[in-house]
């Protein structure tokens, strides 16, 4: 900082020297001269600098407006160029006849007839640099190389980071506004640059332009009061403009991706699909609003949840947490339109089912709205939620065709013939359902299609981590019409909001999905209550797979890491206890920890992905919690995983698998919800695994990998669960039942079963002699 000063005092006394017309230009060339030689070839401008320097010489009062040059450019002023980025600044002005060339290596151009006087000049004046000031003069130069080469490891993230879309995917796919574009990217960036020893965060990206944040420009504010290096970085860059023209250039790029994505849905045929951009900012309905008797009214609270996208943390909306009063309106609107509305006491089947066809319908058309959003609240990978919407449309379909089928039965005439005798069936009632975050609109359609085949009407909460598709699920009852007010009302929140539900006496029926613990507690709650209510609860798993010696060992690994893995292992019928028989044991671990370790995670919006997130942090922790016990205190062997995934990002986890896990171990009995496979110790004889197996407290599913039948049968046999998979370990089909046997609890959802699940029976009892 003195040398510069020092230069500057130069250059006035080679002013001096040079005679008044001449002293300008003479100025002028010794700052050049002093930049060209001491700052090999980078430029640092410094507010400290100038302000020794305003002292020593009026005209240089024009330094100041540096970083606003547009400001003090006269009419006569060349700007060669503008800011570019702050390692290269050129600003020429001559409105007082000074010329100011701040030049990465360069000189300026014009003014040549001065270039002689200036020269001379300028040897006096860096010859007294050179003996005043060339310790401070290293310093500065040594901070500028340090933070050139912060800013080269900046970009070297900053590839690395694009090459493997990380962050940037998002962006790349086109998924968000601009704006929010901008900030996720400059966060990211951010916390990259904690990567980076011993370098301001802030000052480097103030170096790189990418910093577009208030924050960070105060960040570098107070870098700045504590040195010269951030101060110089703020001089040279505008940040505020930086900012402006960081969200317009990613603005652009959103439009443009906005344009290639529709092209590429519309190729696809996914008619109607608007960005995901458009998907959360202009969403179809009013999502501070609930769906409650065909109208989207306001909660009677003012509390709100907050909704993620887990592949980032960051928060994608938030809606309303519902009050008991909501819940009682909800089920008031539900009642009446069983009670005294047309749809139970006027419809015909054949008219539910064609409401039913009508909506799967809706659903079919505005499916790529509904992918994306679903995508985006869940972290699924996008080619799995194109799996789940093909099941909704298909489930909705399969149940309209029951909704003109419901059938009694006649007895053959009893007493003699005195009496009459058939039954017939009818709907349950008013049906509060309670889901599980983990397949929002596709368990939605496993509850409400066949409830609503049978002529119930419903109260339906999603879990709330996930209520958006549900909200789009109300929006299209809404705007189809096909319903009488009531049939379909929408509650969100939590446990609070759950409970009022289980507690209301004008609901007939609960149908809850979720964890064994609160499946449990809802049970407790429909029973005491002042009416007993009808209940099925659909809980959690821990199912076992089997291995047998004649097993596809490459094709069975492949199965077992999906049957495990599938929407990042929370999956209630998950493969998470696995038995490998002695003989192929050794064979089988390196192909399953190969399969498991070419599992593509990535932006769950990119075709290519094939594992997303965890749900959220709660979810994540309680992850990496059992993790640590099966290493520490199972003392497990790990076989591959066991650690975050995709660092600085919302809750990723890496595929993870133990091996030699003793059966009675937490992590093989404990159900753990994300992407953890025990592979259990060998086993010789299959009767040693099923007597192992009727020890579990589950019994949702199990799966057997062989082509020998008389192992098959003994499996199936004797296998006490609800499905069972031979050579696969996952497929569900909307006419085969799902449902649980011990804590995976009672009930069954799809298929017939389910449909009948919404049905009571009457009896009428006939005497004809009468
Ligand atoms: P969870 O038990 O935490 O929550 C489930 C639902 O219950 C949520 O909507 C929650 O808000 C609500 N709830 C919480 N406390 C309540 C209370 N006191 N009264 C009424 N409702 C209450 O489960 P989760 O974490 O959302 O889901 C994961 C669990 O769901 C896993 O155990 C998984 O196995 C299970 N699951 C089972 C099936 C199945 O078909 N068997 C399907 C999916 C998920």
């Amino acid at each position: 900082m003195r040398s510069l000063l020092l230069g500057y005092l130069a250059g006035a006394a080679a002013f001096a020297v040079a005679g008044a017309s001449g002293g300008a230009h003479a100025i002028d060339n010794c700052n050049r001269a002093y930049w060209r030689q001491k700052m090999v070839g980078t430029l640092l401008v410094d507010r400290d600098h100038m302000a020794g320097a305003r002292g020593s010489e009026r005209r240089l009062s024009n330094f100041e407006a540096v970083p606003e040059p547009k400001r003090i450019l006269g009419p006569h002023t060349e700007v060669r160029e503008k800011i570019v980025d702050p390692w290269r600044l050129t600003v020429m002005v001559d409105a007082h006849n000074v010329v100011v060339d701040f030049v990465h290596q360069g000189m300026s151009t014009g003014h040549s007839g001065w270039i002689t006087v200036g020269v001379a000049a300028a040897v006096v004046a860096c010859a007294a640099i050179a003996v005043l000031g060339a310790r401070s003069l290293r310093a500065d130069h040594e901070r500028a190389l340090r933070l050139r080469s912060a800013r080269k490891k900046y970009r070297e993230l900053l590839r690395e980071l694009s090459a493997c879309k990380d962050v940037l995917g998002i962006v790349d796919a086109g998924l968000m506004p601009g704006a929010q574009q901008a900030a996720m990217a400059s966060e990211e960036v951010l916390r990259l640059m904690q990567r980076i020893d011993g370098v301001e965060p802030a000052q480097v990206l103030v170096a790189a332009g990418l910093d577009p944040w208030a924050e960070h420009e105060e960040q570098s504010r107070a870098a700045a009061a504590r040195g010269g290096l951030a101060a110089a970085l703020e001089m040279a860059g505008d940040v505020r403009a930086i900012r402006k023209s960081l969200i317009r250039k990613a603005e652009r790029r959103a439009r443009r991706l906005d344009a290639l994505a529709t092209a590429t849905i519309a190729a696809d045929g996914h008619a109607g699909l608007t960005m995901a951009a458009t998907a959360i900012s202009e969403l179809p309905f009013n999502k501070d609003r609930i769906y409650i008797n065909d109208q989207w009214v306001a909660s009677a609270g003012s509390e709100t949840c907050r909704v993620e996208n887990p592949d980032t943390g960051e928060e994608l909306a938030t809606v309303p947490e519902c009050t008991g009063d909501d819940v009682d309106r909800a089920v008031r609107a539900a009642h009446a339109a069983f009670y005294d509305g047309p749809w139970v006491n006027e419809w015909s089947g054949a008219q539910r089912r064609d409401a039913l066809s009508g909506l799967a319908d809706a659903i079919e058309a505005h499916r790529g709205e509904i992918e994306v959003l679903e995508s985006l609240n869940t972290g699924k990978p996008i080619t799995d939620v194109r799996a789940e919407l093909d099941d909704t449309i298909d489930l909705f379909r399969h149940f309209a065709g029951f909704a003109d089928k419901v059938q009694g039965r006649h007895i053959a005439p009893q007493a003699n013939g005195a009496f009459e005798g058939y039954t017939v069936k009818v709907p349950v009632g008013v049906v509060g359902f309670i889901n599980a975050f983990n397949y929002p609109i596709c368990l939605l359609a496993w509850k409400v299609a066949p409830a609503l085949a049978a002529g119930c009407t419903v109260v339906f909460k999603p879990g709330p981590q996930t209520p958006l598709t549900t909200q789009y699920f109300a929006h299209l009852v809404h705007t189809t019409g096909l319903f009488p007010p009531g049939v379909f009302n929408v509650v969100l929140g939590g446990a609070t909001v759950g409970q009022a539900l289980v507690d209301h006496d004008l609901v007939d029926k609960i149908g809850f999905t979720g964890s064994v613990a609160t499946g449990k507690h809802v049970i407790r709650s429909t029973a005491s209550t002042r009416m007993v209510r009808a209940t099925s609860v659909e809980l959690g798993g821990k199912s076992p797979g089997v291995v047998m010696p004649d097993a596809d060992l490459d094709k069975t690994a492949r199965l077992v890491v999906s049957g495990c893995m599938a929407n990042a292992g929370m999956n209630c019928n998950a493969l998470t206890r696995l038995w490998v028989h002695r003989d192929v044991y050794d064979a089988f671990l390196p192909r399953l920890k190969a399969a498991a370790e070419a599992l593509r995670l990535g932006t769950p919006q990119d075709d290519a992905t094939e594992m997303g997130p965890l749900i959220d942090r709660r979810q994540y922790e309680r992850v990496l919690e059992y993790i640590r016990v099966g290493r520490d205190e199972d003392r497990a062997q790990l076989l591959t995983g066991g650690q975050p995934a995709l660092l600085g990002r919302g809750y990723w986890i890496q595929p993870t698998v133990f091996a030699n896990v003793d059966p009675a171990a937490r992590v093989a009995t404990e159900e753990i919800f994300g992407p953890v496979l025990s592979v259990l110790r060998p086993f010789d004889s299959l009767d040693e695994v099923i007597a192992a197996e009727r020890r579990s407290d589950f019994g949702l599913a199990a799966s057997i990998f062989s082509r020998n039948h008389q192992a098959i049968a003994q499996f199936t046999r004797r296998m006490r669960c609800g499905t069972i998979w031979v050579n696969a370990h996952n497929p569900l089909f909307s006419y085969l039942p799902f449902g649980g046997f011990r804590n995976s609890g009672f009930g069954r959802e799809l298929g017939y079963e389910s449909f009948d699940g919404y049905l009571a029976t009457k009896a009428i009892i006939d005497d004809i002699t009468y």
